[in-house]
């Protein structure tokens, strides 16, 4: 790849929005591959998704935009990004995705999740050794929470961490539903180090190397025909205690800080411009529904509700400035599940034939196939209702007579 000396950018913390966006503008003008920007130039979306997989210049590309901060816009300068608030974060990010030049979204772990409970909970040699690979996207990351007995009721995981003799500890148990395990370098592992602690106290975080001995991730088959989630093994695996993020036995306050960012982010990006919506309509236009009227009322409603959705999740990022998300998060993550439903079964209305049809893969199929995503992943919608009930309008929460008790005495009454 023909590229210029990495070049960090620097962007002042109260840049305006056309100030950011003509710098990164500048920058790629500068060191976005000519054949990349053509590509882009004539919505030729394989030719610049066949540079982005390339396995020599796709890497090369993102090690560039690590080096110049504009992968972790928000992360702090020190840590090689660009210091800025979410919502100006959100600006840099926009940019880069006009020219498809931003991080793949399959980075979202690494990135959003690793990243910011690195740098919130992590020590500085964690610190040093995990953010440079994270920044460059050298390192692929997955989310080893979810248990077969532990999915909305996370606290109540089972797999056990040892505190051994010389200080290490030894991981045994089994983890489900962790998207690209059976690709990733390093998981977010949660698990019981206390089993005589009440449910929320027993438990320690450790940033797993997916490569140590006994870690087994197998893949599991979807509806989408996909096999991206795995259930994954963890049987008899040494871990150091260098691996241990947050103290131990708190790794509960060190989940929730992963979990929130996770629910922030999961409602779109901070941003308004195209959506799912106007591919919908460009699709109807051209598929010729868009004369039913029914239809286009329906289109122009959801049409409607993602805008605001993404007005919404902008404001909310600028009120939030620099701030860590809060429960309010799960407010838009709900308003995205429910949208992201509704324009699976529009999808099929407007296509049905190509919806019967999934051996074409046709678009319309696989959205309806893929709509429930949002109201499972990272914690399902009655999940999300209950923590707006509880966590932002203060209503009682739910009875929990046991929340006391030691984990091992649990379901004993
Ligand atoms: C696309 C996708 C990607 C995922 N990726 C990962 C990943 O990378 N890593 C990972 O660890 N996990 C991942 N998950 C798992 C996800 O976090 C869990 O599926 C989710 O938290 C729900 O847990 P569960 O499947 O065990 O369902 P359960 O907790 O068994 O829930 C079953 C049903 O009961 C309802 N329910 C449960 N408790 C309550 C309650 N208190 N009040 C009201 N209703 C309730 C739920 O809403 C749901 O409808 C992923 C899931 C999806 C769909």
């Amino acid at each position: 790849m023909t590229v210029t000396e990495p070049a960090r950018v620097r962007v002042a913390p109260d840049a305006s929005d056309d100030e950011i966006t003509t710098t990164v503008e500048g920058w790629l003008h500068e060191h976005l591959p000519a054949d990349w920007r053509a590509a882009v130039a004539r919505g030729d979306l394989a030719a610049v998704e066949a540079i982005r997989e390339d396995p020599e210049r796709g890497p090369a590309w993102f090690d560039l935009l690590g080096d110049a901060g504009l992968a972790t816009p928000t992360w702090p300068v020190e840590h090689g990004g660009l210091g800025l608030p979410a919502d100006r974060g959100a600006v840099v990010t926009e940019t880069l995705a006009r020219f498809r030049a931003e991080r793949h979204g399959r980075d979202f772990v690494g990135l959003v999740l690793a990243g910011h409970t690195i740098l919130e909970w992590g020590t500085d040699e964690q610190k040093a050794e995990r953010l440079p690979a994270l920044r460059r996207g050298r390192e692929f990351w997955c989310q080893l929470f979810s248990e077969p007995g532990a999915g909305s009721d996370l606290a109540g995981l089972s797999t056990r961490a040892v505190r051994q003799d010389d200080g290490t500890w030894l991981v045994n148990g089994q983890k489900v539903w962790n998207s690209y395990a059976h690709l990733a370098d390093f998981g977010l592992l949660v698990a019981r180090t206390d089993p005589a602690a009440p449910k929320h106290r027993g438990i320690t975080y450790f940033l797993l190397d997916m490569r140590t001995p006994g870690v087994e991730p197998r893949p599991l088959r979807q509806m989408t025909g996909d096999a991206e989630f795995n259930e994954t093994f963890l049987t008899d695996v040494v871990v150091p205690d260098s691996a241990r993020i947050g103290p131990v036995n708190q790794g509960w306050s060190v989940a929730i800080s992963t979990l929130m960012q996770e629910r922030n982010g999961l409602s779109g990006r901070p941003a308004v411009g195209p959506g799912a919506t106007d591919e919908l309509v460009a699709h109807a236009v051209a598929n010729g529904s868009w004369s039913d009227p029914v239809l286009r009322e329906r289109l122009l409603e959801a049409y409607v509700e993602e805008k605001v959705l993404q007005m919404t999740t902008v404001r909310s990022f600028v009120s939030s400035g620099a701030a860590a998300p809060t429960a309010e998060g799960s407010i838009r993550k709900l308003a995205h599940s429910v949208l992201a439903e509704k324009l699976g079964v529009l999808g099929t209305d407007l296509e049905p034939d190509g919806a019967v049809a999934w051996e074409s893969e046709s678009p319309a199929a696989q959205r309806f196939l893929a709509m429930k995503t949002y109201s499972i992943a990272g914690g399902t919608s009655e999940i999300q209702r209950n923590i707006i009930a509880e966590r932002v309008l203060g209503l009682p929460k739910d009875p929990d007579p046991e929340r006391h008790l030691p984990f091992t005495e649990r379901g004993r009454s």
